[in-house]
């Protein structure tokens, strides 16, 4: 088959890979769509220890099941696989389970990821493609389910209703958006302030999100200004912004990682008890909820998505390193 293969700190090759041969319980799935994540980016960049060179990226795929009971049906995959036997498996809490796994990941064990013609995965994590949804369109259901498990965290930890809270969303790429679309049509939060210093991918969100589109050193993000903050970034200047820029007693979800440490204002963290929230993937409902929000068709039109070629792979990981790529997220297709 052919794979978009990560060789090394920024390059990817499109090249002949070995087929994968499926485990018990796993079966061979024929990709038709597969998204490129941030942490595909992050891996891409050299700065993600569970990605390890030479290995297959993506873990957001839909495509045609070649085997088990889904044989010839168009499916999606949940990428996180779980033990299905520990306390947090057992208690809708998969995404934390100790010992779970992920495609395209190298640790705790090595599995290809889906930028590729053909992958393998646990038959238990494939959800079949409701009818009124588009098998493109699926790949996106892993990254609406983090944003979906986002927004619920941010929910469960405010002290009011999310239509009545002054929203900053940090960062305009797919999660950013997604949280957003999630808040506009599902909470009916429609006061949203969403930050980027990337004046074009800003411009493309706003044709589908009701938000005010600012650059992130804007007036508009005051100080003590926001009841929550989805922080998609993860830097430590947006981190310093978000807790600057909270109200007291406000929430800040934490979603974006692409600098895991760094120095932060602990003081007004403790003095206005401000609620720090991580968030990490989302559980096994979580994901099937996506599925049906987007066969709904709740999140409006998808326009905002790229497909393009997985041979052309390469030049998409470049633009999107670069900070050329105005689409808030590109789907290759084989
Ligand atoms: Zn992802
Ligand atoms: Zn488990």
């Amino acid at each position: 088959m052919h794979a978009l293969v990560y060789t090394g700190t920024n390059k990817v090759d499109f090249r002949e890979e070995k087929d994968p041969n499926p485990k018990p319980g796993e079966v061979l799935i024929k990709v038709k769509a597969s998204g490129i994540c941030g942490s595909d980016m992050h891996a891409y960049h050299g700065n993600d220890e569970r990605r390890i060179p030479p290995l297959i990226l993506g873990h957001e795929v839909s495509g045609t099941s070649l085997d088990g009971k889904y044989k010839n049906k168009e499916v999606v995959i949940n990428p996180l696989i779980s033990c299905e036997k520990c306390n947090y498996c057992k208690n809708e809490r998969e995404h934390l389970c100790p010992k779970r796994t992920m495609i395209g990941m190298s640790t705790p064990i090595k599995r290809e990821g889906g930028l590729a013609e053909l992958v393998s995965a646990p038959e238990k994590n494939i959800f079949e493609v409701p009818k009124d949804l588009s098998i493109k369109e699926a790949a996106l259901a892993e990254p609406a389910a983090v944003a979906l498990h986002a927004v619920l965290l941010a929910e469960k930890n405010l002290k009011k209703p999310l239509s009545e809270c002054k929203i900053l969303i940090q960062g305009a790429g797919a999660i950013g958006l997604l949280c957003g679309l999630i808040l506009n049509t599902e909470k009916n939060s429609k006061n949203i302030v969403m930050s980027d210093p990337n004046k074009k991918r800003l411009v493309e969100c706003s044709k589908y999100l009701s938000a005010n589109f600012v650059s992130p050193d804007d007036k508009a993000i005051k100080e003590n200004n926001f009841d929550l903050i989805l922080e998609s970034v993860g830097l430590e200047v947006t981190r310093l912004q978000a807790i600057k820029s909270i109200v007291p007693g406000g929430t800040i979800v934490h979603i974006g990682l692409t600098q895991p440490s760094g120095t932060f204002d602990f003081k007004k963290l403790t003095i206005q008890e401000i609620t720090l929230v991580g968030t990490y993937c989302y559980t096994n409902k979580d994901f099937q909820n996506t599925l049906d929000i987007l066969t709904k068709k709740k999140l409006g039109d998808l326009g905002w998505i790229e497909y393009r070629e997985l041979k052309k792979g390469s030049e998409a990981f470049n633009e999107i390193h670069n900070g050329t790529c105005i689409a808030p997220k590109i789907i290759l297709i084989p």
